[in-house]
């Protein structure tokens, strides 16, 4: 028997949609992959495989018969929180991107920053703007303490490669971790205890109901005096006014910023001029589109080979 048509079901520009279209079609032979806006209301009942990426969630529940749907980003955050505002739970699965190429690039952006403020660059690019010629002290990668905040595909490989390059990594997630090399904590202790020892803390969190604001006033007096904060996650997991105050009272040094409630940042927002912020264009790991489109498509030959979900979303946890 033929099987049902997979709808590609998007908000992106037509051509974007036309592109993934193609490399989605190409990756699957066997499968006939249309855009939603080519099939009729039948059509739409018959499908039970959706590729989605930043779905209109409307267009979406007209799928009533839809098993499964597999996003190619890995924050689902918005489209699980419009799927679910009237505290419903959707009747199919959601997969998000689980991608070992995405992970690499978030590793290496978390590196990248770390080292940026290891050597303490924020500080030097400061003196350049004042012509100041001062040396601050050395400290060896072994020597500072780096907390990442979420350990799950993202958090754990970028653990790892902080601890490859010398670093003390210390790391917390929901349910208790064993990472060789990454000393692991987990509840509302764990966390306070850990946030406690790092002198860089870096947020890899989804955004959910539990880790929304997490980050303000109470957990980051508890950092230690002249640490710096990452964002790479979600910029609803930080109260902002408790971030610019910590830095503003010099308890913090440095904030690296990557995500934002609203995108793009508003040109007027105050972070753009702040002298202890870095601004980023939400770019710490772009999706690798020839990558996702194999692990959808690898994703789609599996359950039509074995009829096994991919590891999906949790409606009532977020994530
Ligand atoms: P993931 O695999 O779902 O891992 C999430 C981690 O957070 C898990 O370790 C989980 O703990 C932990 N966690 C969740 N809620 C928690 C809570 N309330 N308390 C303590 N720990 C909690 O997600 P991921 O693939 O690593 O991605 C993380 C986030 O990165 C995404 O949600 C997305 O927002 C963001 N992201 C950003 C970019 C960018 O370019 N800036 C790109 C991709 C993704 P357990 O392991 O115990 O469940």
């Amino acid at each position: 028997m033929k099987n049902a048509i997979i709808s590609f079901v998007s908000q992106l520009a037509e051509p974007k949609q036309i592109a993934w279209l193609q490399l989605l079609s190409t990756k699957l032979p066997n499968e006939c992959v249309k855009l939603d806006k080519d099939l009729s209301a039948e059509e739409k009942l018959q499908c039970e495989i959706a590729i989605v990426a930043d779905p209109d969630p409307i267009i979406l529940s007209q799928y009533s018969n839809l098993i499964w749907a597999q996003s190619l980003w890995a924050g689902v955050d918005n489209l699980v929180s419009k799927l679910t505002y009237d505290k419903s739970t959707p009747k199919f699965k959601l997969v998000r991107l689980i991608d070992p190429i995405l992970a690499q690039t978030m590793s290496e952006a978390v590196l990248t920053w770390v080292l940026y403020l290891h050597r303490d660059m924020p500080k030097y690019l400061r003196q350049q703007k004042l012509a100041v010629w001062q040396q601050h002290n050395y400290f060896l990668p072994q020597e500072r303490t780096v907390g990442i905040l979420g350990l799950g595909e993202l958090g754990k490989l970028s653990a790892l490669r902080l601890n490859q390059n010398g670093f003390n990594v210390l790391g917390w997630s929901q349910s208790e971790k064993l990472i060789n090399g990454v000393r692991c904590y987990c509840e509302h202790d764990g966390l306070v205890t850990m946030v406690k020892q790092c002198n860089i803390l870096i947020c890899l969190l989804p955004l959910t109901s539990s880790t929304y604001q997490l980050i303000d006033n109470d957990l980051l007096k508890n950092l230690p005096q002249g640490a710096s904060f990452i964002n790479f996650a979600r910029g609803g997991i930080v109260a902002n006014d408790d971030l610019i105050k910590n830095l503003d009272n010099g308890h913090l040094e440095h904030a690296i910023l990557d995500v934002f409630e609203q995108e793009p940042l508003n040109e007027n927002d105050s972070f753009w001029s702040h002298d202890k912020i870095t601004v980023l264009p939400h770019i710490s790991a772009a999706t690798h589109v020839e990558s996702a489109g194999k692990v959808a498509a690898n994703n789609i030959k599996n359950f039509r080979k074995s009829a096994q979900l991919p590891v999906h979303i949790d409606w009532q946890k977020g994530y």
